[in-house]
């Protein structure tokens, strides 16, 4: 690991940028210099710079040469995805082992030339707002690996945010994000509005996954977010239609709106009526296209 000033100064505060080469350099940098800030594709921390001097913090951590957070391994049941590994691989490797809607989710995200450089671990550990990625993870039951000097620990990213904020305890680095693998023969994911870092508030994600099977819904899963608010998931609304029949008549699909619409009412207060009316109608097309055998 190597402390460079050359590249400083930024405006007229330096900044001391550390260059780990492996995870237990990073680990000890991190426990060391707990106000370095760990940077991976960097698109979040340099958007909106326009100025001529990038304001950085007084000290950074890159990640990016770190092997082992840019590595992607498969087995059987799940795939396990480094916290630097950029969008765009991720979406070249996985393109036929993903589920599809991780895969649409990543592609909605930006251009291919900032894709090339975002990498999944920096999307999950931006503080404060839900990005695109997170309703998808949140479904398909995602765990996140953190490190620190001396320990390790597993998080369902069902349990890892609280009002926005990441659970990431002082010291830690989101090393690795384990997908899953099931079989859903239902994927959808839409994201409306603008991008989630243009911090408007019309942003709308929508991610929804269920398996049938002879007409008949035998797993359901769908997460809401908008900006600045928590997810919706709501595991009651999700088991309401288990066991019933394909195609939904429209006195469940009418009864299934209404509790939904209340719900998002009392759950999410912050989010406009035009939005919660946008919400019922992606779920409405959801069951139009649930597969009838
Ligand atoms: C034009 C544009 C459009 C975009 N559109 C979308 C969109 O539609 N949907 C969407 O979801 N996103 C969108 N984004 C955001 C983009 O997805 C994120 O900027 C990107 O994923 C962040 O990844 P990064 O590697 O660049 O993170 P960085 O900018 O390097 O870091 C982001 C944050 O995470 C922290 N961090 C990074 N890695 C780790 C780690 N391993 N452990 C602990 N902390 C870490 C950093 O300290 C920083 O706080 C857009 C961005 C741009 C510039």
């Amino acid at each position: 690991m190597a402390a460079s000033d050359e590249l400083t100064p930024r405006g007229r505060e330096e900044t001391t940028i550390f260059f780990p080469q492996t995870i237990n350099d990073l680990l000890s940098t991190r426990k060391q210099r707990p106000d370095a800030v760990p940077v991976a594709g960097g698109t979040w921390l340099l958007h909106n710079q326009s100025s001529r001097f990038l304001k950085l913090p007084k000290a950074l951590i890159t990640l990016s040469a770190i092997e082992e957070l840019r590595r992607i391994g498969h087995s059987g049941n799940h795939v396990d995805i480094g916290a630097c590994v950029p969008l765009n691989r991720i979406l070249s490797t996985g393109k036929n082992i993903l589920p599809q809607i991780l895969l649409d989710t990543f592609e909605s995200i930006a251009t291919p030339g900032i894709r090339s450089l975002a990498t999944l671990g920096g999307n999950i550990c931006i503080q404060g707002r839900t990005m695109s990625t997170h309703p998808t993870l949140h479904i398909l039951d995602a765990r996140l690996e953190f490190r620190k000097a001396g320990g390790a620990r597993w998080v369902p990213v069902t349990h890892s945010r609280t009002d926005g904020k990441l659970c990431i305890e002082p010291g830690e680095v989101l090393t690795r994000i384990r997908i899953p693998l099931e079989n859903w023969n239902v994927q959808y994911f839409r994201r409306l509005g603008s991008n989630p870092i243009s911090g408007f508030e019309d942003v709308l994600v929508f991610a929804a996954i269920a398996r049938t099977s002879r007409a008949i819904i035998s797993d359901l899963r769908f997460a809401i977010g908008s900006n600045h608010l928590n997810i919706y998931r709501n595991r009651d609304m999700e088991t309401l239609l288990v066991g019933h029949k394909i195609p939904l008549s429209s006195r469940e699909i009418t009864g299934f709106l209404q509790n939904l619409e209340e719900n998002l009412k009392d759950e999410q207060p912050g989010l406009s009526a035009f939005m919660r009316g946008l919400s019922l109608s992606l779920i409405r097309r959801l069951f139009s296209n649930l597969p009838a055998d």
